[in-house]
């Protein structure tokens, strides 16, 4: 039986991290189902194109971190883009987040959610749902806030915890709101953003400097760990270690070990993704556009020519699904029909001609995060580190996060692991 002293379930931004920072010393193994490394931090070049899976564009609060990963980029621009994101709203651009912006919309609209903002419940929220009409009154809530947050999650909104994205929501008081009528100011977490021209993966590489490739293994799937023997089964061998780190999600995880749960409480949703090339430029300067109409198939629209100021207009395009859809070849050509209709009536394309596509289901894309799954996590991660299991990574934690955020988890948990003084 092989023997290694960490074992690391998953190649993508968490898995990597962790091998990187336990250095080519150290005895590890990296154990990757799919047969490329990335995890969702993958890249597609095509016709010209360069598409990651849905927009992957980074706002790093490390500079440290940026630096040093910029750093191991080889002959690498990377690009600093001051966002420009909107809203499309009653047929125009409504400068994003919309409740910062409610002057930009039709008057009367203005008035409603003026008065729906100052007239709002005091009432303490229990759900994401309730934590939007508590913060910016019905009529905010009831134009964008919850139909685009349906269509994000496919799920009932009043079912998340009252912080159910974390500090990716665009949180603005009254006073706030107020003053920007004067003063255009839609600062937010990712104001600026950063893009490497090679795309996602380029942060894959890397990581991926610092790591011993002969020890990953690709098409090699975690699928079952003996918790008390501190042995790994996968689709080609046994393994025994002394430490396990996986950031497989963690239900699939906790199946693999043996331990009991409500699959209820790891509900999520698939982020359909269609990455459209066509032969001409199409809109300038949006970089994104938010669509909160139900009768729209997509949430949301990027231009990926606008990023790289290219002369051919490249668009991802995101659409919510339930994690019970089957999204086969059959759903998939239609939503495409679905996604070129609204991209027409949007007036994103007018006669363009498609020349590359590229499709991808994330699937799960973003978990939902509820008072029972926040409880849960906790409770079973404490029992598996117990027995030298540590379950990390968007899906591992079972979170919202940026791979930033994976590499400082990453790196904690390695450094205590280790024994090492934290930076
Ligand atoms: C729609 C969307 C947009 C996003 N946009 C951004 C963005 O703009 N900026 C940003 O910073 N972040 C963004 N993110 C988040 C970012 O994608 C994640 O934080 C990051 O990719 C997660 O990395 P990970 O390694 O934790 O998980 P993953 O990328 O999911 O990697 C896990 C790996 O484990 C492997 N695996 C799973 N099960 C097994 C098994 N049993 N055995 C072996 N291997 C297994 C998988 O194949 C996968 O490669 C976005 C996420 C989504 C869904």
């Amino acid at each position: 039986m092989d023997r290694v002293e960490y074992l690391i379930v998953g190649a993508g931004m968490s898995g990597l991290a962790v091998a990187d920072r336990l250095g080519r010393d150290r005895s590890y193994l990296v154990l990757e189902a799919d047969t490329e490394v990335g995890g969702y931090c993958k890249t597609i070049r095509q016709d010209g194109f360069v598409w990651d899976y849905s927009g992957h564009f980074f706002h790093f609060r490390h500079p440290e971190i940026e630096a040093e990963l910029t750093g191991r980029m080889r002959e690498q621009r990377v690009l600093k883009v001051v966002k420009d994101s909107r809203i499309y709203y009653a047929g125009k651009m409504v400068d994003f987040p919309f409740q910062k912006n409610i002057h930009q919309l039709p008057h009367d609209e203005f008035l409603e959610c003026l008065h729906d903002l100052y007239f709002r419940s005091a009432d303490v929220p229990t759900s994401f749902l309730e934590m939007l009409y508590a913060k910016f009154g019905r009529a905010i809530s009831e134009k964008f806030l919850i139909p685009y947050n349906e269509k994000l999650y496919a799920t009932d909104l009043g079912t998340l915890d009252v912080d159910a994205m974390g500090r990716f929501f665009p949180h603005a008081e009254l006073d706030e709101i107020i003053a920007g009528f004067l003063k255009r100011d839609n600062s937010s977490y990712n104001a600026t953003f950063t893009y490497p021209e090679g795309g996602a993966i380029q942060y894959v590489h890397a990581l991926m400097s610092g790591v011993d490739e002969s020890r990953v293994s690709l098409g090699e799937r975690l699928l079952e760990v003996d918790l008390q023997a501190k042995v790994a089964r996968t689709n080609r061998r046994s393994v025994r270690f002394e430490h396990l780190v996986s950031s497989a999600p963690f239900d699939v995880l906790l199946r693999a070990a043996g331990v009991a749960f409500d699959p209820a409480v790891y509900s999520y949703n698939q982020v359909e993704v269609w990455n459209l090339g066509f032969d001409r430029k199409g809109p300038e300067g949006h970089h994104w556009v938010y669509f909160p109409q139900r009768d729209i198939a997509f949430y949301r629209v990027g231009f990926y020519d606008n990023i790289f100021g290219s002369d051919r207009m490249s668009l991802y395009v995101e659409l919510g699904r339930k994690a019970t859809e089957n999204v086969d070849a059959h759903v998939a050509e239609q939503s495409l029909a679905a996604v070129l209709r609204d991209l027409e009536r949007v007036g994103f394309v007018a006669g363009h001609k498609l020349v590359s596509k590229h499709h991808v289901v994330m699937n799960p894309a973003y978990v939902h995060i509820t008072v029972d799954s926040l409880r849960d996590v906790a409770e079973k991660k404490a029992l598996l580190r117990e027995r030298g299991v540590h379950s990390i990574g968007r899906y591992g934690s079972w979170t919202y996060c940026s791979i930033e955020d994976n590499i400082v988890e990453a790196r904690a948990l390695v450094d205590e692991l280790v024994g090492r003084p934290r930076d």
